[in-house]
């Protein structure tokens, strides 16, 4: 029998499957009516195509007392000169930042250099390292499907050996992240835990349940007991309760963070006096992160028809109070 809950892990995964698909993406970004249309769904999460659209909705949620994370979106980039081109323009990011006191920029690796060598991607990042450093702004790496996990920590660690206002996300859906999280005991940048975007094969990872519930809560013990500042970057409730219920959130350097349009009203924890940070992205390639917000939850297929008909309304900063 067809549940519901197996029909939403298989709508799940076909999501997933077509976010993947570098030849659907570039058709998307390449052809100007489809790329419209889509947009129009997207605005619902991202704020806009250029620097200056992240900026703005980033002042607007500082002023309403919110912390930002601001991400300039792309990602499996195999051009050098594009790679070069996305470095440049997080160092951009970086400067007007800094001028705003906005104090975190994130990206993914394989934007500026790994998905065709890993040096590139080293060398890019340890000059935002710098660049960052200078400007008083945590650069924070977003961690990617687990077949570039090894190289995602291996070109982190050699980074913050110089540069420890670099953090790093870890997914509690991957067997492998209690073991990597005590590999970067002696590193001081800050952890950022997420569940973990990508679809991963069965051995590698566990889906959405309970157990990766509890998986995630081991996981923020386990980082404040090394002594890790430390993301609480998730929207499941029952973890978020779990947080406060332990008093975690009173560490120092503990923070819940949320993504920019997803679940608007948890905006009660900061009313509640908890740190909140809202992680805003912009540019134009946002197909990855579309699917990926339409598969976590599939009712947000039908708000994207109603986006994309126009019959829908995308000013995700209005929700928050
Ligand atoms: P879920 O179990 O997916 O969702 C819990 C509840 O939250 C749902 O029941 C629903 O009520 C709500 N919810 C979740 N998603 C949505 C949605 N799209 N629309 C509406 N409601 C929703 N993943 C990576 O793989 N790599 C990264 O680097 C990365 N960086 C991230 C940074 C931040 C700040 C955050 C918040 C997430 C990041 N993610 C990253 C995404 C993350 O892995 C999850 O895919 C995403 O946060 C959804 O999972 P969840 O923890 O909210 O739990």
């Amino acid at each position: 029998m067809v549940t519901t809950t197996n029909l939403e892990k298989k709508f799940a995964e076909a999501m997933k499957s077509i976010a993947r698909r570098a030849d659907v993406k570039t058709y998307v970004e390449q052809t100007p009516a489809i790329y419209q249309l889509l947009q129009r769904a997207a605005a619902k999460y991202v704020t806009g195509e250029d620097r200056q659209d992240g900026l703005e909705a980033g002042r607007q949620l500082a002023d309403k007392g919110y912390a930002i994370s601001l991400e300039y979106i792309g990602e499996n980039t195999v051009d050098v000169q594009a790679c070069e081109a996305a470095a440049l323009e997080l160092s951009l990011l970086i400067h007007a930042l800094a001028e705003r006191g906005i104090a975190r920029v994130s990206f993914d690796l394989s934007h500026i250099g790994l998905s065709l060598d890993g040096d590139l991607a080293y060398k890019n990042l340890t000059v935002l390292g710098a660049l960052a450093r200078q400007a008083g702004i945590e650069l924070f790496v977003s961690m990617e499907e687990s077949a570039k996990t090894d190289a995602i920590l291996s070109i982190y660690e050699r980074a913050t050996a110089a540069y420890a206002n670099i953090g790093i996300t870890l997914q509690a859906q991957l067997n492998r992240t209690a073991q990597d999280m005590n590999g970067l005991q002696s590193i001081p940048g800050r952890i950022r835990i997420v569940k973990g975007a990508y679809q991963e094969s069965d051995h590698l990872a566990i889906p959405r349940s309970s157990a990766l519930n509890e998986r995630y809560v081991q996981l923020v013990e386990q980082a404040i007991r090394i002594g890790h500042r430390v993301s609480i970057a998730t929207h499941d409730e029952s973890i978020i309760d779990e947080v406060i219920k332990r008093r975690w959130i009173h560490e120092p350097g503990v923070e819940f963070e949320l993504l920019y349009g997803i679940r608007p009203d948890l905006s009660q924890l900061k009313k509640a006096g908890y740190p909140v940070r809202i992680y805003l992205t912009y540019g134009r390639e946002w197909y990855l992160y579309l699917c990926h917000r339409i598969a976590e939850y599939p009712p947000n297929l039908f708000q994207a028809i109603l986006d994309i008909t126009g019959t829908g309304k995308a000013d995700p900063v209005l929700e928050y109070e």
